[in-house]
């Protein structure tokens, strides 16, 4: 006999989804109510532990599914993922600040206020256990062949889960594979970024694999990396492109994409938020090095992304700018969030694109440095409270410091053990 459980989780600083679960049959009474949780929760680290909290054991707070991320997926064996997704909200239904889901989702709403809205697709990138490694295997046909039913298992519950899968594709590195879902819009973007990392790890674990997202799974190794293509939009207007000007990005985006290279270094602490996330962003990894925009670069930080002329699509719905200096470690609401806050700050002060080719200065080369920008950019405080940036803050550097003098090999281990 079984009982149907559903669980309601939320994406946190971690970048993990956790949450409670309760029998299907209180759905009804649980979509008002929500589940339990308390505001400690959010400062659990990746590893596992709470090494610090602002909170103490004090408080309650809600995670209230939102019914359009509702995921019900069967399987073969007779088993299915039953969640939703959600924001922390506080007991009595306001925002908490705190959670990621919201600084993003106001974030957008400054966005919206300056008459764009974002339209996003993550690209993810994974090694994918169990698969034999052979040599050639790059992009290979074999190596496709060889992950058995993985991909196309992922691309229906993609689909039942209710977002497009867009690719699935063996990538560069041994056993590694990609998978890209269709854009959405804003913080539905990053639903679809968390849902395809959960699926992805669902139907792996069904075969006894394992879909590994983090960002190196040896310091020399190839990286996995999560990219994000944006485009904005005003109603029913793509106004990102505009052939005629400096890299094809038009004078009302332009600030936009500005703004995300002026503040990259802070942007870092949250699409980069790992230890192991600088091991990647190393040279000759495809992996950006600099805080630099490129045309058609899969080295720079921001990449205007190719148009196809012979798609039918036309060349202003096509056109996006990809940006490339996250990975799996990041939670997307934070990682859009960082994004979407430093590209209204790029609007609201009108900041101009560098000179085509003009030198970039260099990302931070850790975590440490990611956070001591982070700390030092003073309109990062704009987007969130004092007190949620010094928390966020010091949360990372507990994790810093819960590796300690760990060698980079192992440091690498303890992250692909996570995610
Ligand atoms: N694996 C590279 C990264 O870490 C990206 C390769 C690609 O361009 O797809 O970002
Ligand atoms: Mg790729």
């Amino acid at each position: 006999m079984k009982e149907p459980l559903v669980f309601v989780g939320a994406c946190d600083w971690a970048g993990i989804v956790r949450g409670k679960g309760f029998p299907e049959a209180d759905s009804a009474i649980r979509l008002k109510k929500g589940v339990g949780v308390t505001h400690t929760n959010i400062m659990m680290s990746c590893f596992g532990p709470i090494y610090t909290t602002s909170f103490g054991t004090a408080g309650d707070l809600i995670i209230r599914p939102d019914p359009k991320v509702r995921i019900e997926v069967p399987f073969e064996d007779g088993t299915a993922e039953r969640f939703y997704l959600g924001d922390i909200v506080n007991t009595d239904g306001s925002d908490w600040e705190y959670c990621p889901r919201t600084f993003l989702a106001r974030g957008l709403k400054a966005l919206a206020k300056a008459g764009l809205r974002l339209v996003a697709s993550f690209e993810q990138e994974f090694v994918l256990t169990g698969v034999e490694d052979r040599p050639g295997a790059t992009y290979a046909l074999d190596a496709l062949r060889r992950q058995g039913a993985f991909g196309e298992t992922l691309m229906a519950a993609l689909r039942t889960a209710g977002f497009t899968p867009d690719s699935f594709l063996p990538e560069y590195g041994p056993r590694q594979y990609e998978a890209t879902v269709a854009a959405e819009e804003g913080v539905r973007s990053a639903d679809a970024a968390v849902v395809m990392r959960e699926m992805a790890r669902a139907v792996a674990w069904r075969t006894g694999q394992r879909a590994i997202f983090a960002p190196m799974l040896a310091p020399d190794g190839i990286g996995n990396g999560t990219h994000i293509h944006m485009s904005l939009w005003d109603g029913d207007r793509p106004v990102t492109h505009d052939p005629a000007a400096p890299y094809g990005i038009s004078a009302r985006a332009a600030p936009f994409f500005a703004g995300v290279l002026a503040h990259l270094p802070a942007i870092c602490a949250f699409t980069a938020p790992s230890v192991a996330s600088y091991y990647r962003l190393t040279p000759n990894r495809w992996a950006p090095v600099y805080a630099n925009l490129g045309i058609q670069d899969r080295g720079a930080a921001l990449r205007v992304a190719p148009l196809f002329p012979t798609s039918p699509e036309p060349a202003a719905d096509q056109f996006n700018v990809e940006f490339r200096v996250a990975d799996a470690s990041s939670c997307p609401y934070l990682a859009l969030g960082a994004i979407v806050w430093a590209g209204v700050d790029g609007l609201a002060r009108k900041l101009a694109l560098p000179p085509v080719g003009a030198e970039a200065p260099l990302l931070p080369r850790s975590l440490a440095e990611a956070l001591a920008a982070l700390e030092a950019d003073e309109l990062a405080a704009s987007w969130w409270s004092a007190e949620a940036k010094a928390a966020y803050i010091t949360f990372k550097r507990a994790e810093i410091a819960a590796l300690g003098d760990v060698a980079p090999s192992d440091v690498c281990a303890r992250y692909a053990a996570v995610y």
